[in-house]
């Protein structure tokens, strides 16, 4: 009964998308508390935005990005 609180988190990968990089547990909290963290071994950026975003489905997509 802990899935209360679990929705709200994130679907954290534990393993850099781009190499296959295994994160470690700790990497795992810094990504999914800033939602972006670089993989020490490619340098990729793993934005965990980008995957959230689908699951508002909706049109803004940046916070405080538009200008007129
Ligand atoms: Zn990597």
């Amino acid at each position: 009964m802990i899935a209360d609180n679990s929705s709200n988190r994130q679907e954290v990968p534990d393993a850099c998308p781009h190499c296959g990089n295994k994160l470690s547990p700790w990497q795992q909290v810094l990504l999914a508390t800033d939602r972006a963290l670089v993989c020490k071994k490619c340098w990729y950026r793993i934005i965990l935005d980008v995957i959230s975003e689908s699951k508002k489905g909706g049109p803004e997509k940046s916070k405080d990005k538009e200008h007129n």
